[in-house]
Order: C-alpha cells, then sequence, then structure tokens
C-alpha cells in the first residue's frame, strides 16, 4: 500500500526540520524521513556558540529542539531510509527501508558526510582508535593521549572538547601553518593547551588490533615523526550526501554539492535542496535559513499560496 504526502522531506537535520516546520505551518501535508534519529551532523557539534538565542549549546541539545519542534508540523519518520526515488507523472515515488510513497513535491536536506583522510592504516583502524566525531568516541579517550586532524573550526572544537573531557595530551595536526577555523577558537584551543603540530602531512596510522603511532612529515625540514596516540580524529571536511540526486537527474557542482537557485529549487521541477547538500558557508543557520525557503517555495507546485 502507498502512502501519500504533498512533500517528503529527506533529511531531518538543520534544514530538513525547518523545512518541516515551514511547510506545515503553510498548510502542506509534509513528512520527513532520516534513516538515522536526525539531527544530522550537529548532533556530532560539542558546542555550539553562533546559533543565535543560545549563547552555548551542546549540539545534542540543539538537535533534539529541532525535531521535537518539525514533529509538531511534519510526520517525522527516523530510522526509515529512502533507498530510491523516481518521478511518476507530475510527483515522485519514494521507496523507502518500510514502504512506498508518492508525493508531489520533494526536498532534498541530505546533509554532508565526514571526509576520510584517505592514508593508509586508516580503514583497518577505523573503530580501533580512529574516528570522525570526538562527541561520540571522546569519552573513551579520558586520560589518553590523542590527536586532532584538520585546520578547520571543527578540529578545533574538536580539540577544545577533547582536553575538556580529560584526554591526557591532545595535537592538532595540519597540513599547512595557517589554520582555516575561527580566530576566537584557535585561541581558546592554545589556551586550554592543545599543541599544535602544523605543517605536518600525515603519512600514516599504525597499530595491530588497534591505533598505536601516527607517522607525520614535517613539511619544513622533510624528515619523518613518530608520534604514539591511543585515539585519531579526524576533521578534514565533508563531502555532500549525493545519492538520490544523481539517481534523480540533479545538476550537481564539480564538488559533488546540489546546485540551487535564490528559491532553493533544483534543475528539476518540484524538487527542491538545503543545507549542507548545497555547499556553501555551511553553519546552522544557513542551512535553517535554505529550509525555510525550499518549504515556501515549494507552494508554488503544490497550489498554496504564501503571503509573503
Ligand atoms: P573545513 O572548514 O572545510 O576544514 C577542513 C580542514 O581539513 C581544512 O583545514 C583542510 O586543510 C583540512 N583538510 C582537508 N582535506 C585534508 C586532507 N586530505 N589532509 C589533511 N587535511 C585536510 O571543514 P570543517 O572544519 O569540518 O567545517 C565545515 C563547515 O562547517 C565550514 O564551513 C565551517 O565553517 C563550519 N563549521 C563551523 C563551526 C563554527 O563553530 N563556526 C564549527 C564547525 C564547522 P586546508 O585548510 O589546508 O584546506
Amino acid at each position: 500500500m502507498m502512502d501519500d504526502y504533498e512533500l517528503a522531506i529527506i533529511g531531518a537535520g538543520a534544514a530538513g526540520c525547518t523545512a518541516g516546520i515551514y511547510a506545515g505551518r503553510s498548510g502542506i501535508d509534509a513528512v520527513i524521513f532520516d534513516r538515522g534519529m536526525g539531527g544530522g551532523l550537529i548532533l556530532t557539534a560539542p558546542r555550539i556558540e553562533n546559533y543565535p538565542g543560545f549563547m552555548e549549546i551542546t549540539g545534542a541539545e540543539l538537535s533534539s529542539r529541532f525535531l521535537e519542534h518539525a514533529r509538531r508540523y511534519a510526520d517525522l519518520k527516523l530510522g526509515e531510509e529512502v533507498t530510491d526515488i523516481r518521478r511518476d507523472g507530475k510527483g515522485f515515488i519514494l521507496k523507502t527501508t518500510k514502504g512506498e510513497y508518492g508525493v508531489k513535491a520533494v526536498i532534498l536536506s541530505t546533509g554532508s558526510k565526514p571526509k576520510k583522510l584517505g592514508v593508509e592504516g586508516e580503514e583497518a583502524l577505523h573503530g580501533k582508535g580512529v574516528s570522525y566525531c570526538a562527541t561520540c568516541d571522546g569519552f573513551f579517550f579520558k586520560g589518553k593521549r590523542v590527536a586532532v586532524i584538520g585546520g578547520g573550526s571543527k578540529a578545533l572544537l574538536d580539540a577544545i572538547y577533547l582536553k575538556q573531557i580529560g584526554c591526557k595530551e591532545v595535537y592538532l595536526i595540519h597540513r599547512r601553518d595557517v589554520l582555516r577555523g575561527e580566530r576566537i577558537l584557535q585561541e581558546e584551543a592554545r589556551d586550554k593547551g592543545v599543541r599544535f603540530l602544523l605543517n605536518r602531512i600525515v603519512k600514516r596510522l599504525e597499530g595491530e588490533d588497534k591505533l598505536e603511532r601516527i607517522i607525520l612529515k614535517d613539511r619544513a625540514s622533510g624528515r619523518e615523526e613518530v608520534i604514539d596516540l591511543d585515539g585519531v580524529f579526524i576533521a578534514v571536511g565533508e563531502e555532500p550526501e549525493n545519492r538520490l540526486a544523481k539517481i534523480l537527474g540533479v545538476e550537481l557542482d564539480e564538488n559533488g554539492y546540489i546546485k540551487v537557485d535564490e528559491g532553493q529549487r533544483t534543475n528539476i521541477r518540484g524538487v527542491y535542496a538545503a543545507g549542507d547538500v548545497t555547499g556553501g558557508v555551511r553553519q546552522i543557520i544557513t542551512a535553517c535559513a535554505e529550509g525555510a525557503v525550499a518549504a515556501l517555495s515549494s507552494t508554488e507546485i503544490l497550489g498554496k499560496k504564501y503571503p509573503y
């Protein structure tokens, strides 16, 4: 049996939740799917300090507020993955891990996933000392020696968090001598005792059954360095979750992000996109804004009015 909705929102992160709120409040019968527990990448943020109205909030707390809010206005289907999507007349058929749904419009808010470093030992030691989520796994490394790889805001925040939860030594390893992350976080990391190893390329991660050491190359001297470690947290950016976009034939940019216009419309009528999957500055506030715009734009094909 097939369930029908007017609008399907795929991904319950900041963009998807906001789209659900705006859709429901515009009288659109909307469903939000998320293959996991919802919340998106925010869940992996130890601390958020730039979302207006909240001086400081954890990623877990903000995402649970987003989900609770969205649930009031849309059917929230967590733990249900959209596995396939195809056009059907003027609408779309979505196949999920639990059923089939017919909808008239779709918002892709599928987000992004952590990028791999691409070095020897990374895959074999994943889950054995190598992690992509400090908030999920950091606690196992209390009292131990860890390193964060990357020079962005995420890497800095992860390093600060790991220091805060009591890791004995926290290194921040970055391939250049200049960090990309916010200045205020750089200062805080230094103040908290994070040890910066700049201009270092990660060559290998080594260990028998678990991570034991990291092999670096100092770009200035060309020398190899070996550091004994219990944990490595990789924070070298993200890549878009664009699998469904590709199935639909949605136009992507050269980095795989979905191309949208100012109304978050893709090249396919009735398909909108919002949040990290569209690239840009990838902030929570911009993801929310894009979700709102996408939902309001969808009123144009759902025959609803929105009083601008
Ligand atoms: P990001 O800003 O894209 O930084 C990725 C870092 O990883 C860069 O320093 C990059 O080096 C490095 N890198 C990439 N590929 C690498 C490789 N193969 N080997 C070694 N290093 C590599 O990513 P992010 O920190 O995850 O942040 C993603 C987005 O979320 C950004 O827009 C960021 O502003 C935002 N964000 C904001 C906050 C906040 O509090 N405001 C917190 C987290 C994230 P290069 O610098 O040399 O390119």
